[in-house]
């Protein structure tokens, strides 16, 4: 209020100066900043060029752009108070309405925003850069930035018709796409589905009004992110507030046509932006390009008249006109004329017009989004083109900001469809973005994501292929594939870390640890056998079974000749007989020992301490013997023998009824394909190799053939858990065949690796992935225990560890036996000498003799007295 009567007292109240002359101009307006600037900056010109005979006098109106009658109304209006020039207004719609009384009373028409109806006999002069012109400046940036394609995304006709040159003359591939607004009054459906394209460089045509929402909400869809890249045209992207996209990674240029720091601007609009809201920013930041176009407007028309009046060329005398007369003013065109031949340093530097009347000489400022804002990169000027003189990145900040910081950042994360890593939800809703996936990839990307402070986006890699290298073109195809070429920033499936995809890509630390293994269908139960009996003794123990019966024997048979007990009298009727009688003969020894062992009485009863001791230590050998035999009998009477047609992978190499394979192109496929000087490996690659219909296109496409046909499936050992675990009549084979893991790619040298395997980590030590692999392979997806009821074969027969023990006690026991014959004999030599007074040794040495005689089975009891 303060500045309108500031601009009144200067206009009405000044000293008179001798012939001044007032001159009216008219201004049309849609805000009321442009209609202050408007004021402003007559009272500028009027206060310059103060001792000046011309004095411009402003008289404004604020209009509504879409009401074109009510402009015409107030454009008649002005025309009654003598204007010489009208300013504005600032819509195509309005602007045509007026145009044609203004073009019809000859009076000058002055525009600053881009009008494509712009002729070269019109009364109309437009201080807007002309669109053919800035198009070059489009075309250069888009050629320096080396996009390959790109789309062209606009919010109305009016901006779509600005880029329609730049869209025809462009190399590039250019796609339209407009910006509509959706059911919940966004532009997040269009751009969403402009996110679907895959295309990841936007050239960005919209009003300033909507401009920050349109980016806000691009980066709510995912995309801006370090693969996005934006040029936008709004020649006021420097009036909004970009903070929230300067971390974002995304690559964001724009332009402007004057410095906000320079002074005369600072100036202005300091002038202009009185209000408090304004305080926070300096006041040039918030000057839109109209209202500096504007000021230069009234700058350009002043100098013109002033000019014109000076070289005396032109009597200006302005003219009261009315709209439904026929009059018109004869001093108009010449007006136009001279504006267009002129030039002036304005805000917006040179105000130049070529002889079509077009602002075609102008310098723009090239703007670049950085960590510090927005950043002065270069300048475009129409006849030197680009030139880019970026102020060196400060390096330090960007790596300490970007390691440390992951807040608010969004990726773009790309996954396969495979269970249960990443899956579609199973729901009957219609669900959009992330949320129309599951799995334990998604899972931990979540927790990552709220550990972290990162948003994310998950996009699918179609053909599930995780990563493989082809030698012939040089390219990666999947996951890995996707982080390289950018379309992904993470991808998280069961992607295996591996030499040649370290090489290419970096990883996170393995969040899953596995090997690979085969998968077969369960082991079957061996047939009843006729000879079942023989199993529950190993051949070892048989045969040491049958060596000791004959040995035990043997060793009766001795101990019986020796111990002299066990010589008796044939006929016990008979007390004095004449010989003597052993019923330890070979074949009583060998029955007697037999009887035995099969738990079976004989009448033979020892009678020598040697050989009871004998005797009692081998009925506990077959005591022990038979009840082991009993025990490991039923076992194997009542326990299956599950048994495969393989149990490692060199048998499964050397037949050839079952055939095996692996996912194309797969870690576990290149595991046998680099397999060296590994035979086995090699021929099972040579198979492979050699058998492509063997190879199969996902998991889930091994594990049917695997359940359906006669073929083993190598697969990953986790991949394999939560398979068996659903599929009751599959089973893991033989011991995993190697050690690796599962892990996060992302290309080389991100910033962001450490935090995300600084989380992974804490996630491990809290016992959060364990949960979430208890969730998914057991809880989730129709999970069942079959996994649990493999059971190894449990009944084995008894070997010599199982059973040496009561062999040792045996063969002691006999030992013993044999020392106490000998001593019994030696006893009774000993006894029998002394009665007889005869030689002991002599004696010991007549027994041994007989002993030898082993086919005398009977003593004379004269001997046996004498010995
Ligand atoms: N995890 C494997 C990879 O990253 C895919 C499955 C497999 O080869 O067994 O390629």
């Amino acid at each position: 209020m303060l500045l309108l009567l500031y601009f009144y007292f200067i206009n009405f109240h000044a000293p008179a100066r001798s012939h001044t002359q007032n001159l009216h101009i008219g201004g049309l307006f849609q805000h009321e900043t442009e209609q202050k600037a408007f004021h402003l900056a007559t009272n500028l010109v009027n206060s310059k060029y103060k001792n000046s005979t011309i004095r411009l006098i402003p008289d404004s109106y604020l209009v509504d752009n879409f009401n074109a009658y009510n402009t015409y109304l107030t454009t008649c209006e002005l025309l009654q108070k003598s204007v010489i020039a009208i300013f504005g207004p600032s819509s195509i719609h309005s602007s045509l309405t007026i145009q044609t009384i203004l073009d019809r009373k000859e009076i000058p028409h002055v525009e600053t925003y881009w009008d494509r109806k712009l002729l070269r006999h019109d009364c109309l002069l437009n201080l807007h850069p002309h669109s053919s012109i800035m198009t070059q400046a489009y075309l250069e940036i888009v050629d320096k930035w080396n996009w390959k394609s790109l789309v062209v995304i606009y919010d109305s006709e009016e901006s779509l018709s600005k880029l329609s040159i730049f869209a025809s003359s462009c190399k590039q591939r250019v796609t339209l796409s407009r910006l509509e607004l959706d059911m919940y009054d966004t532009y997040r459906t269009s751009l969403t589905s402009i996110k679907k394209t895959g295309e990841t460089n936007f050239i960005l045509e919209c009003s300033i009004e909507i401009l920050e929402a349109v980016l806000r909400q691009a980066q709510q869809v995912g995309m801006m992110t370090e693969r996005h890249s934006y040029l936008i045209t709004n020649l006021d992207l420097q009036t909004i507030d970009l903070a929230p996209f300067q971390f974002s990674g995304a690559n964001i240029t724009g332009f402007r046509i004057f410095n906000p720091e320079n002074e005369d601007v600072m100036t202005i609009a300091d002038q202009i932006y009185t209000q408090e809201k304004y305080k926070e920013i300096p006041a040039g930041w918030l000057l839109k390009h109209r209202t500096a176009l504007l000021i230069d407007s009234v700058d350009l028309l002043y100098h013109a008249v002033l000019d014109l009046t000076l070289s005396e060329q032109v009597v200006i005398k302005s003219q009261i006109l009315y709209c439904n007369a026929t009059n018109n003013w004869d001093s108009g065109h010449t007006i136009v004329n001279y504006m267009k031949g002129q030039t002036i340093r304005g805000l917006t530097g040179i105000v130049h017009f070529d002889n079509e009347g077009f602002r075609r000489d102008f310098d723009l400022d090239i703007l670049e989004l950085s960590l510090g804002g927005l950043l002065r990169i270069g300048a475009w000027y129409p006849s030197t083109g680009l030139s880019l003189h970026r102020p060196p990145k400060p390096l330090e900040v960007v790596k300490i900001v970007d390691e440390t910081n992951l807040v608010n950042k969004t990726f773009t994360v790309i996954t396969c469809l495979t269970t249960p890593y990443g899956m579609l939800k199973e729901t009957t809703q219609q669900l959009l973005g992330n949320d129309r996936f599951e799995g334990f990839g998604i899972d931990l990307m979540d927790e990552l994501s709220s550990m972290l402070g990162f948003n994310y986006t998950i996009i699918i890699q179609e053909d599930g292929y995780n990563g493989n290298y082809n030698a012939t073109t040089g390219e990666w195809n999947g996951l890995i594939g996707a982080i390289l070429s950018g379309k992904a920033d993470l991808a998280i499936a069961d992607l295996t870390v591996t030499a040649e995809r370290e090489s290419v890509v970096d990883f996170t630390l393995q969040f899953m640890n596995l090997g690979i293994s085969i998968l077969y269908k369960k082991p079957k139960p061996v047939p009843p056998s006729l000879f079942m009996f023989v199993s529950p003794f190993s051949y070892t123990v048989w045969i040491l079974l049958v060596v000791t019966y004959f040995v035990v024997s043997l060793c009766f048979f001795v101990m019986g000749r020796l111990s002299p007990s066990e010589w008796t009298n044939p006929f016990p009727c008979v007390e004095e007989p004449e010989y003597l009688i052993n019923q330890f003969s070979i074949r009583n020894s060998l029955w007697f020992t037999i009887g035995s062992l099969m738990q079976q009485g004989t009448e033979l009863a020892p009678i020598g301490i040697s050989t009871r001791t004998g005797a009692g230590v081998w009925w506990f050998f077959t005591l022990i013997m038979v009840s082991s035999y009993t025990a490991n009998l039923a076992a194997f009477l009542t326990v299956e023998t599950l048994v495969t047609p393989f149990s490692n992978i060199k048998e499964l190499s050397e037949q050839t009824e079952i055939k095996y394979g692996a996912k194309r192109g797969g870690a576990t496929a290149n595991f046998f394909k680099n397999a060296g000087n590994d035979s086995v490996r090699s021929k099972i690659w040579h198979f492979m190799a050699t058998h492509d219909e063997e190879m199969t296109e996902s998991n889930d496409e091994g594990v049917d053939r695997t359940e359906k046909q006669h073929y083993a499936f190598f697969m990953e050992s986790t991949t394999i858990e939560y398979v068996i675990e659903r599929h009751c009549s599959l089973a893991s084979i033989g011991a995993p065949l190697d050690d690796k893991g599962y892990a996060i790619a992302m290309k080389k040298n991100s910033s962001y690796r450490n935090d995300l395997s600084a989380a992974i980590l804490k996630l491990q030590e809290t016992g959060k992935i364990a949960r979430l692999k208890e969730k998914w392979w057991k809880e989730k997806r129709g999970a069942s225990n079959c996994g649990s009821q493999i059971s190894e074969s449990a009944a084995t027969p008894l070997n010599l560890q199982n059973v040496g023990g009561v062999f040792l006690v045996l063969f002691v026991g006999t030992i013993l036996g044999f020392l106490i014959s000998f001593i019994e004999l030696a006893m009774r030599v000993y006894g029998n000498t002394k009665k007889s007074k005869q030689v002991f040794k002599k004696q010991l040495i007549e027994e041994m003799k007989f002993f030898i005689q082993f086919q005398k089975n009977v003593k004379s009891v004269k001997q046996d007295e004498e010995n």
